[in-house]
């Protein structure tokens, strides 16, 4: 079951997003070569607890930090740690926070310096992916709608979408129904009501769409090792069109 969002809701929901959007607008400033994913990993802590939020990711199914920071070939779920980050380097960073019992959800890409054009690329790619699937969040569109912009948009361009996992339904749960897949036919699946509160977030990978999981169980990475970018956003549906509840101030 689809749960539709009050503008009430909605309201606490705006505020957990600008919290997640000044959280990575932080994150972005210490991306730098020999900086460790644990500093980033701390620096989002810090920015999270001055807004009275939690880290929703923390202890999430064990989860042990407070982002997830995915390098290179790692699709997302990585976890931070002692790894420096190197010039030429990619990171997807993932920040969920819980803000009066709602949540927000996003993740951007950034380079590490100088990054080689294929690399820029991706970034551009899936980023663009995403805005444009986001197009796509109104009244009356099919969920699919939103599925089909991200792969069109991809697979167009050369790139591969990651099938195994999804977007999703969010709101005072992290993940709720509906899955939003990044591949899919437009014109089917649920309508898009005003009220609904989707997490749309593709994973875009350079070589091929399969991944697999490394052995610490939670790092998700390509099959063939190529790059992988992430962009996501929370965006709600209003009556008007999407709005974006994640995006930098
Ligand atoms: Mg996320
Ligand atoms: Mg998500």
């Amino acid at each position: 079951m689809i749960v539709l969002k009050s503008h009430q809701e909605i309201a606490l929901m705006r505020k957990a997003g600008i919290i997640v959007a000044e959280t990575l607008d932080r994150l972005q400033k210490e991306i730098v070569p020999g900086a460790t994913t644990a500093h980033l990993d701390l620096v989002a802590r810090k920015c999270i607890k001055e807004f009275d939020a939690r880290p929703a990711f923390l202890g999430y199914q064990g989860f042990p930090a407070s982002i997830c920071a995915s390098i290179n070939e790692e699709v997302v779920h990585g976890i931070p740690g002692i790894r420096r980050l190197r010039e030429g380097d990619i990171i997807s960073i993932d920040v969920g926070v819980q803000y009066k019992g709602y949540f927000g959800d996003s993740a951007r890409t950034f380079a590490v310096g100088e990054v080689s054009p294929l690399a820029r690329r991706l970034i551009e790619v899936t980023r663009g992916a995403l805005y444009c699937s986001l197009e796509k969040a109104r009244p009356g569109n099919r969920l699919y709608d939103i599925s089909f912009a991200i792969q069109d948009h991809a697979e167009s361009r050369g790139f591969f979408v990651v099938r195994n996992y999804v977007g999703h339904g969010i709101g005072s749960n992290m993940h709720e129904e509906p899955q939003v897949p990044n591949f899919g036919t437009p014109g089917r699946g649920s309508l898009l009501e005003p009220g609904m509160v989707l997490a749309v977030e593709p994973m875009v990978n350079v070589g091929t769409w399969e991944v697999e999981t490394l052995s610490d169980e939670w790092t998700v990475v390509t099959k063939d090792r190529s790059l992988s970018a992430h962009f996501e956003h929370t965006v709600a549906i209003m009556e008007d069109g999407p709005e974006i509840l994640t995006a930098s101030q």
